[in-house]
């Protein structure tokens, strides 16, 4: 928390109000992706935190875990496996659930992406109820994983709140 760098990455993310309806304060992590140096910081905090934790796969939630997940998956000698939205992966796939403000959306993985007792780094851009990461963690469980941690760049302060216990590693919160 006391990181000189949280500061900078916090000023970098755009907030925009009512976006993508009225009440959301959204928070644009694409102006932090145009600065180099609060890009890079946010890569490296979560690359010195999870380079010595024996994780071997990094699963990014679609779209804006993609955008992290791969460089930190790269810097930790972890493979990257993408976690996404119905019916894109060509593959054979399993599927959670989860509850959104307005109805339901659905995440999806390949078998055999995943060996049983790997470790694994769920990575998205925010966490706000939770429901998106803990759909990420049944699915890499129901194919053995061990899922470590969930870690996001921006996390509202009841973030925890469907994760069922599941340790939750943000860096900043929403301005
Ligand atoms: P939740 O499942 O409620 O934790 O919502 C997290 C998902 O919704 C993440 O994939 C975020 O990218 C997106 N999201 C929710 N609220 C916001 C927000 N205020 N700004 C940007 N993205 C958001």
């Amino acid at each position: 928390r006391g990181d000189p760098r949280l500061q900078g990455i916090s000023k970098a993310i755009r907030v925009v109000p009512d976006f993508p309806i009225p009440g959301i304060m959204f928070q644009d992590i694409t102006t932090l992706l145009l600065d180099h140096k609060a890009f890079k910081d946010t890569v490296d905090i979560f690359v010195d935190r999870y380079r010595d934790m024996g994780i071997s796969v990094v699963a990014g939630i679609e779209a804006r875990g993609f955008v992290f997940g791969p460089s930190i998956a790269l810097a930790i000698g972890a493979k990257f496996v993408p976690l996404r939205k119905p019916n894109k992966l060509p593959g054979e796939v399993i599927s959670e659930a989860y509850v959104l403000e307005y109805g339901t959306d659905r995440l999806e993985m390949h078998v055999g992406a995943i060996e049983p007792g790997e470790r694994a780094l769920v990575i998205d851009d925010l966490v706000a109820t939770g429901g998106t990461l803990s759909a990420a963690v049944r699915l890499l469980e129901r194919m053995g994983a061990e899922v470590v941690e969930c870690a996001c760049v921006v996390g509202l302060p009841e973030g925890q709140r469907r994760l069922d216990g599941k340790p939750l590693y943000i860096l900043v919160e929403p301005r």
